[in-house]
């Protein structure tokens, strides 16, 4: 259960600045409101760069005058962005840090997801209905209940040479005349009739409140790593950037050590593992009739 508790009455609204630029993670702010959430400590600032939790992303976490923000969450009742607080700050006035690591690995992630949505429109007029980002695994979910590997490849040959043509992505935002006539992927509820349109050159233009990366260069690299039916619909489970890095060296090191194992090379792999099945099938077939020779009558001797 959410509880809020006022303890600084006041009428004006944080700034999320996060919104035109993604960049910045150190910046200096007035607090405007201290509140209790779920017995915890909160602040409201006049402005601030944390990412809210919202839209599939986590939120920005990081430091208030060297006490840890634990959670920052949009105020159910105001839209005020909340960030909670792992102790007390009664500085008026605070220097804030966002921890970079994890900005920039959800900014190339949810880059990635825009690119990796739009390549599957493309290549097989499949619509993401879905996206989730967390520590462990981001996945988008397609309204397409099969796709063949081909399918597959050429919807990750394509987001990876958009990434690598370095292309612009731009924010904007909008007004409800101006949406109808855009050719966005899907048009979400606008908040005050004003939409923030997320645009990368001359391939995608989506309608998102999320922290993206300047340049899909950025994102460096992207790999699909998972295919999920869900009734209806198909989970795909992908990584970006450091996370795509940390994958390709994790699967080295295993295949690495399996080729030593198997004194094989790595194309060998998975011949020299069906070798090793059929042996072993074969062995225990063998093993099986011995067993069965020495425990029947004809088989024992007399002394
Ligand atoms: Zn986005």
């Amino acid at each position: 259960m959410q509880s809020f508790q006022i303890m600084l009455e006041s009428t004006l609204m944080s700034e999320r600045a996060y919104y035109e630029d993604s960049y910045t993670n150190r910046f200096k702010a007035v607090v405007i409101e201290r509140l209790v959430h779920d017995g915890r400590p909160a602040l409201i600032l006049d402005r601030t760069y944390f990412y809210p939790t919202s839209g599939g992303q986590p939120c920005d976490l990081g430091k208030m005058n060297d006490v840890s923000v634990v959670d920052v969450l949009v105020h159910p009742q105001n839209g005020d962005v909340l960030h909670i607080l792992e102790n007390e700050v009664s500085a008026d006035q605070v220097k804030a840090v966002i921890d970079w690591q994890r900005r920039f690995d959800h900014m190339q992630h949810h880059t990635g997801q825009h690119i990796l949505s739009q390549a599957f429109v493309q290549i097989a007029a499949a619509e993401t209905v879905g996206f989730h980002l967390s520590p462990s695994s981001v996945t988008i979910d397609l309204d397409k209940n099969s796709l063949s590997q081909a399918q597959r490849e050429e919807a990750e040959q394509l987001a990876n040479e958009i990434i690598w043509q370095n292309r612009p992505v731009k924010a904007r935002t909008v007004n409800q005349k101006e949406i109808q006539s855009l050719p966005l992927r899907k048009i979400p509820p606008a908040r005050d009739g004003r939409l923030r349109l997320i645009e990368i050159a001359d391939f995608d233009l989506t309608a998102c409140g999320g922290t993206h990366v300047a340049r899909t260069g950025e994102i460096g690299l992207l790999k699909i790593i998972k295919q999920e039916k869900r009734g209806e619909k198909l989970r795909i489970e992908f990584r970006c950037g450091h996370r795509a890095l940390l994958d390709y060296q994790q699967k080295h090191q295993i295949v690495t050590q399996l080729t030593t194992q198997l004194t094989t090379g790595a194309n060998e792999l998975s011949t020299a593992v069906v070798r090793l099945q059929a042996d072993n099938k074969q062995s225990h077939r063998q093993l099986k009739k011995t067993a069965r020779r020495a425990g029947s009558p004809g088989s024992t001797t007399t002394h």
